[in-house]
Parts: structure tokens; C-alpha cells; sequence
């Protein structure tokens, strides 16, 4: 693998983005990694970095929602936290406890996805602490940190939903339906999905291909609403103001249709909470995930004018198809 094709934002998303997570605490690394390079630090003891993650899931726990997808047991920050909120610890106490029993097991595995260990490095350990390397300077340092910084978060958020379902707590499955998968007519609010899909499409427009600013972003339906009747997740894209509308409700090119099902791949790889409810509604298989949509793309055709799509837009260029975890996608399935 040539590491130089591929944008190191492109290994940020692969740690954050996908990997069957059980705990919460490569987000949180991440998240203090972020933290401690805008404050320009490029070391951070483990005595720091300890304090950083008793300060964040002190506050994170206020949401009562599970870090860990056993339901039988309880991370290493949620006993601490409980702990000091029960008074049985102090501050420095529990500070202590985090830098002995919570990192092993993050600090090791943070560059590894799905068994693959990234061949680019946000920091190295050593007996004292982390050395923060310049890779994370290079990722957090443009326009884009605003969206980066949305999709850790809605990561987060998401694992936690992922492991209330398997703790089976009903009521917040409910809540997700109402959330990402409501059927019906009624319009819902889909601009939420927009920080969940903004990474799984690498940041770019899916019609033009070209970069989307933070003011700029819509979600569509790729097989236009008025043929589809709802919101699912795997027909919504983000795209610019102006592609959507020159889209409007004309059905595009089967380039699109082959992007949209890829997408859909990234998502169900993805370990997100809808990725069975994909898996549900599409097939079990990318084969059968595949046939469906072509199904429905070919109902369409029989009564939408076509689209072609923007013009200059060519897959081959695409920095779509040209992600690390593409390239991770394929060779382990
Ligand atoms: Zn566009």
C-alpha cells in the first residue's frame, strides 16, 4: 500500500469512522488528541491525559448512556466516575485510577482498524506519555476541522446508541427509528443526518465531487422523494446548494446509483446503529444490497426524466473511490 495516495485526514476517518468498536474510549482519545494539538502541546504526560479523560467523561457520563457494548459490564471510566461522584475518591484519587486501569488497551489499539494497523501515526508512545506527531497538526489545521471535529462527536453519540440497543433499552431504539428511519410521508427532520454522512463521503459533494463548505451542505435524495416517499438513510447524500438543485427531481446516471450503493457498503462497515436496519431493508449481502437498488432505480426509470449528472464529474477522479478505507474495505471482504 502507497500510504502517499491517500490524504492523512483519509487515516483519521478510518480510526474514528469505522471498526467494530466495544468502547467509547478511541473516540475519547481522539477527541483529547485534538484538544491538547490546538493547545500546541506535542508531548502530553500520561498524568495529562488522564486528567483530560477524567474531565471528559465526567462530563459525557451525565447522559447516563452506556461506554461499553457488554451489557454485563462497565468500563474502567465509569467506575471511576461513579466512584468520585459517590465521594468515595477524590479528584487526584480518581485521576490517579484513570492513568493506571483506563489506557492500556486504547493507547495500543488506536491505529488499528479492524485488524489493520494504518501505516501513518498521530503519535508514539513512550515510558512517560504520548508524542503528538506532526500528522495530527496536518489534519487540524484547515476549514475542515469544524466537520471533523462533528463527526467524532456524532460517532460518539452513535456508539452510545449502538450499545443501548444491545443493552436493550427499547425506548431509545424508538428514539432512533424516529430519528434516521421514519417511514411515511411526513418530511423529518434529515438535516441530522448530515454530520453522520459527511465522513462516509469523504467530505465532498456526491454529485460533483468537489469540497462542500460548512454553509453550503443539503441532504438529498438521490432517487428523487417524490418516487421513494420517505426519508431513509440509504437514498440521503449531502451536496452542494447548487447540484442539489440542478438535480432537482430528475434521476441521475447509474454512476451515481453504483456511488450511492458503495456508500451504503461504508456505512453498514461502519458498525453504525442503522447498518442491520440497512441490511434489513437492502439485503443481507452486497449482491442482494445491490440488486435491490438497481430494482428501485429501474422502477424510477420508467417514470423520471434523467439527469446526467454536473458537468466535469468523472468517478476516475473522485476522492471518493480514492479512501484508505476503500482500499481497507475491499481487501478484507
Ligand atoms: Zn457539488
Amino acid at each position: 500500500m502507497n500510504i502517499k495516495e491517500y490524504n492523512k485526514e483519509d487515516f483519521w476517518r478510518a480510526v474514528i469512522l469505522y471498526g467494530l468498536n466495544q468502547a467509547t474510549y478511541k473516540i475519547a482519545l481522539g477527541e483529547s488528541l485534538i484538544r491538547f494539538s490546538e493547545k500546541g502541546k506535542n508531548f502530553i504526560s500520561m498524568n495529562e491525559l488522564a486528567e483530560d479523560f477524567f474531565n471528559m467523561y465526567l462530563d459525557r457520563l451525565k447522559n447516563g448512556k452506556p461506554q461499553l457494548a457488554n451489557p454485563n459490564r462497565k468500563t474502567a471510566m465509569e467506575r471511576i466516575i461513579s466512584l468520585y461522584n459517590l465521594n468515595k475518591l477524590s479528584k487526584t484519587q480518581a485521576i490517579e485510577r484513570v492513568e493506571r486501569e483506563a489506557f492500556n488497551d486504547v493507547i495500543e489499539r488506536f491505529h488499528t482498524v479492524d485488524k489493520v494497523e494504518i501505516p501513518l501515526k498521530f503519535y508514539e508512545k513512550t515510558k512517560e506519555g504520548l508524542v503528538i506527531l506532526d500528522n495530527i497538526y496536518e489534519v487540524f489545521s484547515d476549514a475542515k476541522n469544524f466537520e471533523l471535529k462533528q463527526e467524532l462527536k456524532s460517532r460518539w453519540d452513535l456508539l452510545e446508541s449502538a450499545f443501548e440497543i444491545k443493552h436493550g433499552e427499547s425506548e431509545l431504539i424508538n428514539d432512533i427509528r424516529k430519528f434516521y428511519l421514519l417511514k411515511g410521508y411526513e418530511r423529518t427532520d434529515i438535516t441530522h443526518n448530515r454530520s453522520v454522512l459527511y465522513g462516509y463521503q469523504n467530505g465532498v459533494c456526491f454529485y460533483c465531487a468537489e469540497l462542500m463548505m460548512e454553509k453550503d451542505i443539503h441532504v438529498d435524495h438521490v432517487i428523487p422523494r417524490q418516487l421513494i416517499h420517505n426519508d431513509e438513510v440509504w437514498n440521503l447524500v449531502l451536496s452542494h446548494g447548487y447540484c442539489n438543485t440542478s438535480k432537482s427531481d430528475y434521476l441521475p446516471n447509474k454512476n451515481y446509483i453504483l456511488k450511492l450503493i458503495e456508500r451504503n457498503e461504508y456505512l453498514i462497515k461502519s458498525n453504525h446503529p442503522i447498518s442491520n436496519k440497512l441490511k434489513l431493508q437492502l439485503g443481507n449481502t452486497p449482491k442482494h444490497r445491490m440488486s435491490f437498488v438497481f430494482k428501485v432505480y429501474e422502477d424510477a426509470q420508467k417514470v423520471l426524466a434523467p439527469w446526467t449528472g454536473i458537468n466535469g464529474y468523472n468517478p476516475v477522479t473522485d476522492p471518493f473511490y480514492k479512501t484508505f478505507v476503500r482500499e481497507l474495505i475491499y481487501n478484507n471482504t
